[in-house]
């Protein structure tokens, strides 16, 4: 533990806790229209932390407008990259200057432990919007190569207004690579939250005020799906919608945008990652903490947890017996601990999800190593063990949906073939790995994989360098890498007659 850490005494900050609570729009702080609140909860004692304002399309129609008017006047959308990059990175830093208390919000919305919003999701937030601070003044467009009498330009111009819908399992990270290429690239952005986790997004649209983004460039409304979300989807004013979130409520939006303007929509969904384990595997032991990582970080709230177990019949008992034992360390704690490894559910209704899997696993049949129970039911909160099934079918739902939660599914295979055949055989394609020592097996099973990002002999390495979504019914775009620029714009010929 680092001195940081020692210092804070968060249970002591929890108990003052004071989150903003009003939606964020215009560069104003205001009320829903309608008056109305939503009770924001805490996973971890399941009492409420905050009475949200509950904004629907009354409040999406004066964010949109705001954001509209800013776009239109040019006072972000024609500054100089340069100018855009000064005030994208004051607000890196200053989320980076506030970053035990967005730690402590995030925490407190969701369930997380401290230590890994303190040290994964307030970092890469902060590190994804610099980086794409740095990108604004560095990308070029084009000049085609076109016969000598004319000249082409290719350029890109910031799409508009973006409704940017994200998630709760990583609510500030998923905002920030949306607002991160979104802001740099010139849009005005109007951001919905997740009613389960709205509080660090209300928190920094006003630090971007006091980075000197100008007012309505950025609007923040909290509130549900089915109100302010699908008030903004729907929205005629709305020129693009990036949506993080599952796969269900991401076919609506391609619905919701048929039905509205046809505004571009861009899909980050759920996954079922596949985690094959060759025989040949050189560090079994690497394996195993990748393996149990991988599926327990962030309680199993992951688009990427590794869920499906995929190992060679040969390293099945050693591999699974050292998951077991790590996963056994993992027990869930309070939340506010630094020591803790696994928090709370992010609520009630993601907990019954769980433990109806978890049901589920053991009525058709596989065979519960390890965990399987709700624990720590006196705190209140929404906590479930680390859970491990082994001899899974393809038959089986905990093989074919995603759970978000800490359950993992050990399916064997005997050669190469049926491992990718089962690895494939699910409507998502986020993420997959590979372990192997021989480099033409690992290559050769990566190519096959039908995945967005696959990983060898590793889990989850993460960069803001590589482009991060899904194949298949996982989405259909890319956040993170420069990659995700093109989201956020329109491409324009400029064709000049020079005869
Ligand atoms: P969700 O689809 O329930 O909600 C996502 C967002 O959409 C929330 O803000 C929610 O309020 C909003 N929403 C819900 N119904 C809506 C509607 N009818 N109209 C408009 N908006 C609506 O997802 P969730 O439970 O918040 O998040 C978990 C899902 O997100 C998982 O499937 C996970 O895999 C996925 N996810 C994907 C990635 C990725 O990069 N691919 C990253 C993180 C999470």
């Amino acid at each position: 533990m680092n001195r940081e850490q020692k210092s804070v005494d968060w249970r002591e900050r929890a108990a003052s806790f004071a989150p903003r609570t009003q939606a964020f729009i215009d560069g104003r702080c205001v009320p829903a229209k309608s008056g109305a609140t939503f009770d924001c909860v805490n996973p971890a004692t399941g009492k409420p932390l905050a009475a949200v304002a509950s904004c629907d399309a009354a409040d999406v129609d004066a964010a949109v407008a705001g954001a509209r008017r800013a776009f239109e006047d040019g006072r972000w959308s024609r500054l100089a990259p340069a100018a855009r990059k000064k005030v994208l990175l004051r607000l890196a830093e200053l989320v980076r200057k506030h970053r035990e208390e967005l730690a402590l919000t995030e925490t407190l919305d969701m369930g997380k432990p401290i230590t890994d919003s303190l040290k994964v999701d307030i970092p890469a937030a902060a590190n994804c919007i610099a980086w794409y601070a740095e990108a604004t003044d560095k990308v070029y467009d084009q000049v085609a190569p076109v016969p000598h009498e004319s000249l082409a330009l290719v350029t890109r111009e910031p799409a508009g207004v973006v409704g940017a819908i994200v998630p709760w399992n990583f609510p500030l990270l998923m905002a920030a690579w949306k607002l991160g290429p979104a802001l740099a690239t010139g849009n005005s952005v109007v951001l919905k939250p997740s009613e389960k986790s709205p509080l660090t997004a209300l928190r920094v649209a006003e630090l971007a005020m006091e980075a000197g983004l100008p007012e309505g460039v950025l609007n923040v409304v909290p509130g549900f799906g089915y109100t302010a979300g699908e008030a903004l989807a729907l929205h005629m004013d709305v020129d693009c919608v990036a949506f993080t979130g599952s796969t269900r409520i991401g076919k609506k939006m391609l619905e919701y945008s048929g039905r509205s303007n046809m505004k571009r929509v861009w899909l980050e969904c759920g996954g079922k990652a596949p985690n094959i384990v060759m025989a040949d595997v050189a560090d079994l032991e690497r394996a195993a903490t990748a393996a149990a990582y991988g599926i327990f970080f962030n309680q199993g709230e992951m688009c990427s947890a590794a869920s499906r177990l995929v190992v060679h019949e040969s390293v099945r008992d050693a591999l699974l017996e050292k998951v077991v034992e790590i996963g056994r360390g993992m027990a869930p704690g309070d939340p506010l601990d630094p020591k803790t490894k696994l928090g709370a559910i992010v609520d009630q209704v993601q907990l019954n999800t769980v433990m109806g899997y978890i049901e589920s696993g053991r009525k058709q049949g596989a065979e519960l190593r390890l965990g399987g129970r709700r624990v720590r039911e006196e705190t209140g909160g929404y906590f479930v063990e680390p859970t491990v099934f082994d001899r899974v079918t393809m038959q089986m739902k905990i093989a074919r949906e995603e759970i978000f939660g800490p359950v993992l599914s050990a399916i064997t295979f005997r050669d190469a073939e049926e491992a990718v055949r089962i690895a494939n055989d699910v409507s998502y394609g986020l993420t997959a790995a590979v372990w192997s020592r021989d480099i033409t097996t690992a290559h050769r099973v990566a190519k096959a994989l039908r995945a967005g990002t696959v990983y060898v002999n590793c889990y989850d390495a993460d960069d803001i360098t590589v482009p991060f979504g899904g194949f298949k019914q996982s989405g259909n775009g890319r956040d993170k890498s420069l990659h995700a620029m093109d989201k956020y714009t329109e491409l324009k010929t400029t064709w000049i007659d020079l005869s």
